[in-house]
């Protein structure tokens, strides 16, 4: 039988789908940046559910794990062919990077490593989000050092929209606990202990007792961890 809600965690579902209609009244042209995440797939079930008038897209890196790609095709049949507009790198920019770097540079330097995160998310990012007011995303507060600062709506600077944020005060385990209760589709790769899922050669599984992002661009320093989709402009 499936577990009953909390009436704290229902609350906190309801306070994010006001959020949600609130963003789409006010901002009018909105989009969702759905990373198939466990945050992500519970705003997916939000936004179809609740807000189904809300675009989403995602960005296909060309390194994705093969699982998020097979849970892309399932929530697409879940949510009745679900349109998630999927942007992929400008072929020339990374054909030149990776010809003159090589197809796994990002080991090598942070230089690199920022590059081809610019390349292969920024840009498609800053071409999916034009023409619209406001994005949202799937962070939340405790999800490292770099988030905790976060508000549930703030300009961005850096793409000059607003960013929704709908499950910064979610926890963890509230994530989980929607997911079973709705049998929401995830990414199978979140039962062999990968919290944060990325591109493939950059997340790794961690062990217990680390933090959610140690898996991610695991050989770097911890305020470095972001791949330039969620700077903080101070
Ligand atoms: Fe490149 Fe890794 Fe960034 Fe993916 S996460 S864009 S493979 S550096």
């Amino acid at each position: 039988m499936t577990k009953s809600l909390s009436k704290e965690l229902s609350a906190k579902a309801a306070a994010s789908i006001d959020i949600l209609k609130q963003a789409k009244k006010d901002h009018q042209q909105v989009i969702f940046a759905n990373s198939l995440g466990a945050e992500d797939v519970v705003l997916t079930h939000l936004i179809a559910r609740h807000t189904p008038d809300i675009d989403q897209f995602m960005l296909d890196t060309g390194r994705l794990p093969e699982e998020t790609l097979t849970l892309l095709a399932e929530i697409r049949k879940s949510y009745d062919n679900l349109d998630i507009q999927v942007f992929y790198p400008d072929a020339s920019q990374l054909e030149s990077y990776v010809r003159l770097n090589g197809i796994n540079a990002f080991y090598e330097s942070q230089e690199l490593r920022k590059s081809c995160c610019h390349i292969r998310k920024v840009e498609p990012l800053q071409r999916a989000l034009k023409g619209y007011k406001a994005w949202i995303t799937g962070l939340r507060r405790s999800q490292s050092v770099t988030r905790v600062d976060m508000e549930s709506e703030t300009w961005d600077e850096g793409n000059g929209l607003f960013k929704i944020n709908p499950l910064l005060d979610w926890s963890e385990t509230d994530v989980w606990d929607f997911i079973r209760h709705h049998n929401i589709p995830y990414n199978k790769l979140h039962d062999q202990h990968y919290p944060s899922i990325g591109c493939a050669p950059c997340t790794r599984a961690i062990s217990a007792g680390e933090d959610v992002r140690a898996g991610r661009w695991w050989w770097e320093n911890e305020e470095s961890k972001e791949c330039g989709l969620h700077l903080i402009k101070k």
